[in-house]
């Protein structure tokens, strides 16, 4: 039988994006393309067809399954020639070994020219496997296997079933943001979220050396080889925070002292932004999850920075975002118990509706601008991949 087995992929919600169509799907091919190297690709614009060169089809699956701007994987059989009987042969032979009793036929004809129509297809290929398969019947509302048809321009589909994929939009495809990424669990969520609307995101991280140790700066960095996974690996910007969170201890009230360090963290995160050309900050904050977050409280650290900030769980309960940092898999590293820079300066009692005056006013305690300055200078890049634990785990 001249049958070909093939992957082939739905786009999901790019469909639905008319002008930018040829733009994603292109940026979709190149990330595909950057986690795999063992295959050939072609599209158009309702498929995109993968070729698995040396047939390790499971690994291929795997891979696609972590990609975004997938809407669905489908494992299919192309068959070249379009002649109804082959067509009805293949159907039968692909069938002798799947296990079902019941079964429908769906027929999609992209190719409006070809005889006869779905409607004439779908009984022909129905009847057709009734009467060459023993004990079958047909059922449409609930059937153990659905046998899909497509009739393209030049070459007949055939397949049964689909893994369901990430959906979203292939990343890079939205543009850049900068990621506010601390070792706590809500961040990396929220840097999970923007990057499945297509946002390439890169990372930075506030330390506070020797107040905050390595082994937090290594949790961070586990955190962001987790995100390089949907990202296509992801640079982490590491400041130094100490001499800013230090002078601020020094010289300014207490309550104040979150409000103020995440107004310095969000100038900073700006300055970074425009130097990569990132059009957003992302952060974890949540409504009302501590003192910072409040409604005031994020309208006075906010109004430091003109570029917009994007907050995925804003609105998400602190259970909706544990399920989700499980499921991409950060949660056990997030609760690892390091310090973080904005734990150990915490006051005892933080101002909940802070004043944007008050703010203005204990800044001018402390000569910010050269110290932002020397921890922009200073920082580290490093970029972060998720190649190295493959490797790892291709040695175990
Ligand atoms: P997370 O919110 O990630 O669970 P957290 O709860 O300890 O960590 P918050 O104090 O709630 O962090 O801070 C809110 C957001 O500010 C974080 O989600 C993160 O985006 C950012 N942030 C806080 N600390 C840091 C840091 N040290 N470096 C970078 N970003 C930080
Ligand atoms: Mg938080």
């Amino acid at each position: 039988m001249d049958l070909e087995k093939i992957i082939f992929l739905k786009y999901g919600e790019l469909s639905t994006k008319k002008d930018n169509r040829a733009f994603f799907i292109k940026t979709l091919n190149k990330n595909i393309l950057h986690v795999l190297n063992n295959v050939e690709i072609s599209y158009d614009y309702g498929r995109m067809f993968i070729k698995p060169k040396d047939n390790e089809f499971s690994e291929v699956i795997n891979k696609l399954k972590n990609i975004f701007g997938i809407h669905e994987i489908v494992i299919a059989y192309v068959l070249k020639d379009r002649e109804l009987s082959k067509i009805k042969d293949s159907i039968i032979y692909l069938l002798a070994n799947k296990e079902f009793k019941t079964f429908k036929v769906e027929v999609k004809r992209s190719d409006k020219n070809f005889n006869p129509d779905s409607m004439t297809l779908r009984s022909e290929f129905g009847s057709c496997i009734l009467k060459n398969i023993a004990n079958k019947k047909v059922d449409v509302n609930n059937p153990d296997l659905i046998v899909n048809v497509e009739i393209r321009q030049k070459e007949i589909l055939i397949y049964f079933e689909s893994i369901k994929g990430l959906g979203g939009y292939p990343v890079s495809c939205a543009g850049k943001g900068i990621l506010m990424l601390s070792g706590g669990i809500d961040s990396p969520v929220a840097g999970y979220l923007a990057i499945k609307r297509g946002v390439k995101l890169e990372a930075i991280y506030f330390e506070s050396p020797p107040h905050t140790s390595e082994r937090a700066k290594e949790k961070v960095k586990t955190l962001a080889k987790k995100l390089a996974l949907y990202n296509n690996d992801i640079k982490l910007h590491i400041i130094n925070f100490t001499e800013i969170q230090e002078e601020i201890y020094k010289n300014i009230p207490h309550e104040y002292l979150i409000t103020i360090m995440r107004r310095m963290m969000y100038r900073i995160s700006a300055i970074i932004a425009s130097r990569v050309n990132a059009k957003v900050i992302v952060n974890g904050e949540s409504i009302g999850q501590v003192a910072s977050q409040t409604l005031t409280s994020m309208s006075a650290i906010n109004e430091v920075v003109k570029i917009p900030v994007i907050r995925p769980v804003a609105c998400f309960d602190k259970l909706e975002i544990i399920a989700l940092s499980k499921k991409i898999d950060t949660y056990d590293t997030s609760i690892l118990p390091y310090e973080d820079c904005c734990t150990i300066f915490v006051p005892d009692h933080p101002v909940i509706n802070p004043v944007k005056q008050k703010c203005e006013e204990y800044e001018k305690l402390i000569n910010y601008e050269e110290m932002i300055y020397k921890a922009v200078k200073n920082k580290e890049t490093i970029t972060v991949t998720n190649a190295i634990e493959e490797e790892y785990k291709s040695l175990l």
